[in-house]
């Protein structure tokens, strides 16, 4: 009998495993990843809890090694849109109105599964999919996706404590209903949590979701899949389609139940979406929910007094870490005159020493980059800066598909403040600095902040209280994370709320109650106890 007000355990963050020579947990993820590379898959969608397979395969490949197959994935069409929305809103009808409780214990024990059993192959999958490194895939497809499920579950009964005071003789009550209809949820390659978040926290609301992933995150996000169903959540709340995105804007947004997307992606994709939204308007039910974190051009700035070794190693962490494919890396630096070459010499020394190669070896700080459009966007970025004539290499500059999509870590030295790579998102392990006269620090904020039209991440480095207090108010709307002596990645659920505004997103802030938010709609009750019988106020008399 649930007749009582339950306390949910106290989310803690996940501790994050080692992986140093001799760990147990290196032996179980070398011979998983040994075991995964062994076999073939053959991916379904999985839609009402049944697997659909229509016989159009698309292959998989380790972008570190793309003469391996994976396996492949099948493709739907329109038709399995369709059969995605119907499915989610049959199991709306039940989903909607189990109690909450219920909810969070599915979401509680994925996270216990993924804490325990699952970690290793969710990390494994992660490192073939992704090209990810042993430790960045534990961050990313084991900490923070735990971190996601737990701290959601805390906040979401956070969120339905919050009532409206009651005068006497009423009483009020906020309802915080699931929407009316589906979410759909569209997701990027490079987080692997991201994309398993994306579904979970509309979920966990009490919303039904369509889920298309990533071309080149299919892999690990079947294994999200299965870790939903093991957990308990009922066939249909979460529905995975692998379709083209051309087919999306005639469907998903075609259909009346559409009531909030949950994006992570690039800018120009977002903007696209929220057009064809924008001129839908009148094909639906309510105002959908649109929630998007975009793209980023994150920056690190030293002051003159700022420590060069720490500078050097935020901007080795912050730049190249998953070959810079995450939003929040730095990818535009401003150094003092008075320290830049002392930087710059370590910077250079430290990427020098970086092994490349693929992440089944452990040795390799860095490996591939996801794809062959995204390799050739970076080579055409590195071929272009080889042409101008105000900015050269530090370091960095060539690159090689022949085995894997990969691209040496690039540092480049610019005079031009408004030079192309320090303005565009580049997305790759891609660094541009511009060195500045260190008594024009205000005039470098200013600039920094028209610079680029994101405002994701950014850092200051400064021993100077003055200088930090002057970039907190000069950098004000340069960035919805922005961090004091610190790399710019690196949020962890709980803790640093995520999500950048101008072109960076919707700030609705991954990992916090303000992203639950948006996944409800709240419904004020008032209840009299003892209604009046004369319309007369005494004023009348
Ligand atoms: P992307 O925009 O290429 O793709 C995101 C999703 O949208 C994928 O599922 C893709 O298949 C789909 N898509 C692509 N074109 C579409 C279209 N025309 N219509 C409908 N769907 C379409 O992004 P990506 O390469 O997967 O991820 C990298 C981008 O994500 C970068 O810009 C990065 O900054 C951003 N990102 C932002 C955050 C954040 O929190 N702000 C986090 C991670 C990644």
């Amino acid at each position: 009998m649930a007749n009582a007000f339950f306390n949910v355990p106290k989310a803690i963050n996940e501790p994050v495993k080692s992986y140093a020579p001799g760990s147990a947990e290196r032996k179980e993820l070398q011979e998983t990843i040994a075991t995964l590379k062994n076999s073939t898959v053959d991916l379904p969608m999985i839609i009402g809890g049944k697997e659909i397979r229509t016989g159009k395969k698309i292959s998989m490949h380790p972008p570190h090694e793309i003469a391996h197959v994976l396996g492949s994935y099948h493709q739907g069409d329109a038709n399995h849109v369709s059969e995605a929305i119907d499915a989610a809103m049959a199991a709306r009808k039940t989903w909607a109105i189990t109690p909450w409780q219920d909810r969070a214990a599915i979401f509680l024990k994925a996270a216990e599964l993924l804490a325990g059993p699952y970690r290793v192959k969710m990390n494994a999958a992660t490192m073939l999919c992704q090209s990810k490194n042993a430790f960045q895939a534990e961050i990313d497809s084991a900490c923070e996706m735990i971190d996601f499920f737990r701290f959601n579950v805390q906040f979401m009964t956070e969120i339905y404590q919050e009532q409206p005071i009651s005068a006497p003789g009423i009483w009020n009550r906020l309802e915080y209903r699931p929407l009316e209809g589906f979410v759909f949820a569209l997701t990027p390659f490079n987080f692997t949590s991201i994309a398993a978040n994306l579904c979970a926290a509309p979920a966990l609301m009490g919303n039904v979701v369509v889920w298309k992933p990533s071309n080149t995150q299919i892999y690990s996000a079947h294994v999200i899949m299965e870790l939903f169903k093991e957990a308990g959540l009922p066939d249909g709340v979460i529905n995975i389609i692998h379709v083209n995105s051309s087919v999306i804007a005639d469907t998903i947004f075609k259909s009346p139940y559409f009531s909030g997307v949950h994006f992570t992606g690039s800018t120009s994709v977002f903007n696209q979406l929220w057009k064809t939204i924008g001129s839908n308007l009148e094909i639906y039910k309510g105002y959908p929910r649109i929630v998007g974190e975009t793209g980023g051009k994150d920056f690190i700035i030293a002051h003159k007094s700022s420590n060069p070794a720490e500078v050097a190693t935020a901007i080795v962490r912050g730049a190249f870490e998953f070959q810079g494919q995450k939003c929040s890396a730095a990818s535009r630096v401003y150094l003092p005159s008075n320290l830049a070459d002392e930087i710059l010499d370590l910077v250079k020394k430290d990427v020098e020493s970086f092994k490349i190669g693929s992440p089944e070896d452990f040795g390799n700080f860095i490996n591939a980059v996801i794809d062959e459009k995204s390799f050739d966007k970076i080579a055409n970025y590195i071929e272009y800066t080889k042409s101008q004539n105000d900015a050269e290499f530090v370091c960095g500059g060539t690159y090689d598909k022949s085995k894997g999509y990969f691209i040496s870590p690039t540092v480049v030295k610019t005079t031009n403040p408004l030079f192309k790579t320090m303005c565009e998102e580049i997305f790759g392990p891609f660094l541009t600095v511009f060195v500045y006269e260190a008594d024009k620090y205000v005039e470098t904020l200013e600039l920094l902040d028209k610079s680029s039209e994101y405002a994701l991440t950014g850092a200051i480095f400064s021993k100077d209280r003055a200088s930090i207090n002057i970039a907190t108010q000069v950098l004000e709307n340069a960035a919805g994370n922005f961090y004091i002596n610190d790399k710019p990645t690196g949020a962890v659920v709980g803790q640093q709320p995520f999500g950048g505004a101008r072109a960076s997103g919707t700030n609705d802030k991954a990992g916090a109650a303000q992203n639950l938010m948006r996944w409800v709609n709240s419904r004020t009750i008032k209840e009299t106890f003892v209604p009046p019988t004369d319309y007369r106020y005494p004023f009348l008399g």
